[in-house]
């Protein structure tokens, strides 16, 4: 068979490996950029340069890397991807979740509870390892946890058993044309579903609404009102009349980790119903790094290190997550096609000072100009290597004891670090240094 593997960073070289195994395969790898050339393997077939996803003709297959839009490969041939083989061919029930912010997290936890559950699980995506990669050796008996973001959801043309479709916001506006599409992609999660498959969706979001509108699969909202599914009651999660364990069981903060604790135990609650094995397995995920993970306490403050926190839904969950304290919020990156106003609404509603970096910054300043919030400072004029470093000192200061400051930067991260991690890093070593 004549494949062209487009795409040819992380996930391309694991979908040139994989497709690689069958010799009968005639493997030719696509790229736009024409410089990478030392990392090709020894004598595969290229084709480089710009433009050159759109002259695909004369492949029976091209597999599209998750962040290569659908729309920009013309071919004669079949467009796949590694997400719809790995659907095609695992024999084990999937359980996929999606969602703006929250997949990382809920996946974990998930996993977590299955595994203190007894059985054997696989995470895969983003999150965990590369879902091909493991492929061969998931057993029927098993079951696969699959991080789904809404590029590799795009053209999926089977839907897990179990999905989970967590809180949706305006996100990866750069890459989707526009938000009906970034929902249209997410869609296809549950698009292939049927009675005999489970919807799991947060309530109280147009988007999540609408995609479960279309839903064929028997559905659960969360978090319920309804006291049959699982809820939250008196500091406790609950399954209807029975209290499973105490909401403090999970180590990791903020409301909104409860809220995605909800969307695990409903998901996982046909597997396993067991009390114990939900409380060992909220209690034994300690957290991601930089998803709110606490970096030190300095002086009487803390700093917690959010550097995920792209979206704006994610850094008002994090003021969220410290409702009573009084806070220093370093705000702002690289442009991501978010709107800012409901996070400037939400300072207003906090004891908190922002401190507003990077390409972001005028835009955010003009969302609390227009809400009222006026509690805002911009660092600029600094060159990139000192902004974690400024940022952080100016934040020392400004915080009293007992407050605690937030990296939740509500963009993206280009421009100033690398990515997200470079960015919680740079966030951590200036901490130490403090
Ligand atoms: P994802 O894998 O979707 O990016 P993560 O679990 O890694 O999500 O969390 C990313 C960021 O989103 C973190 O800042 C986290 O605190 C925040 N977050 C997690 N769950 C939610 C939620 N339900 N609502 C809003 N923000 C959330």
């Amino acid at each position: 068979m004549k494949i062209a593997i487009a795409g040819y960073g992380v996930e391309g070289q694991e979908n040139y490996t994989y497709w690689a195994k069958d010799p009968a395969n005639e493997l030719t790898i696509v790229d736009e950029r024409a410089d990478g050339g030392a990392s090709y393997p020894h004598g595969a077939d290229t084709i480089l340069g710009p433009g050159v996803f759109t002259r695909l003709d004369g492949f029976d297959l091209v597999i599209r890397t998750a962040g290569l839009a659908p729309h920009k490969i013309k071919t004669d041939g079949k467009v796949w991807s590694a997400t719809n083989e790995f659907f095609a061919k695992c024999t084990a029930p999937i359980i996929g979740v999606t969602g703006s912010k929250g997949k990382g997290t809920t996946s974990s936890l998930i996993t977590s509870i299955l595994e203190a559950a007894g059985k054997r699980v696989w995470l895969v995506g983003n999150i965990g390892v590369p879902a091909l990669s493991v492929l061969s050796q998931v057993q029927p008996d098993d079951i696969v946890v699959y991080e789904l973001s809404s590029f590799q959801l795009w053209d999926l043309e089977k839907s897990p058993h179990t999905a989970v479709v967590l809180f949706i916001e305006q996100e990866h506006l750069d890459v989707h044309r526009s938000m009906d599409e970034y929902v249209e992609a997410k869609a296809q999660i549950t698009r292939h579903q049927t009675e005999d498959d489970l919807l799991v969706y947060y309530a109280n979001n147009q988007y999540t609404e609408r995609i479960a509108s279309t839903s064929k699969a028997r559905k659960v909202a969360y978090p319920s009102a309804d006291a049959a599914y699982v809820h939250m009651y008196d500091e406790m999660f609950c399954y209807g009349s029975n209290a499973l364990c105490s909401i403090h069981e999970l180590r990791i903060p903020g409301e909104h980790n409860q809220v995605n604790a909800l969307a695990a135990i409903d998901a996982v609650w046909q597997y396993t119903q067991d009390a114990e094995a939900i409380k060992a397995g909220l209690n034994n995920f300690k957290g991601l790094p930089h998803r709110l993970a606490f970096v030190a306490e300095v002086n009487g403050v803390q700093y917690y290190d959010d550097s995920i926190a792209t979206t704006p839904g994610s850094a008002i969950a994090a003021l969220r997550a410290f409702e009573n304290k009084p806070k220093t919020i370093i705000l702002g990156g690289s442009y991501k096609g978010s709107d800012f106003s409901e996070l400037a609404h939400e300072l207003t509603q906090h004891h908190v000072r922002a401190l507003l970096i990077g390409d972001e910054a005028q835009r955010i300043s003009a969302a609390c100009e227009a809400a009222g919030f006026r509690n805002y400072e911009i660092i600029e004029g600094i060159p990139a290597p000192q902004v974690a470093e400024t940022v952080t000192r100016r934040a020392a200061e400004l915080t009293q004891p007992g407050g605690v400051v937030l990296l939740s930067p509500a963009a993206a991260s280009f421009g100033i670090f690398k990515n997200y991690v470079d960015r919680g890093e740079q966030f951590i070593a200036a901490v130490k240094s403090l």
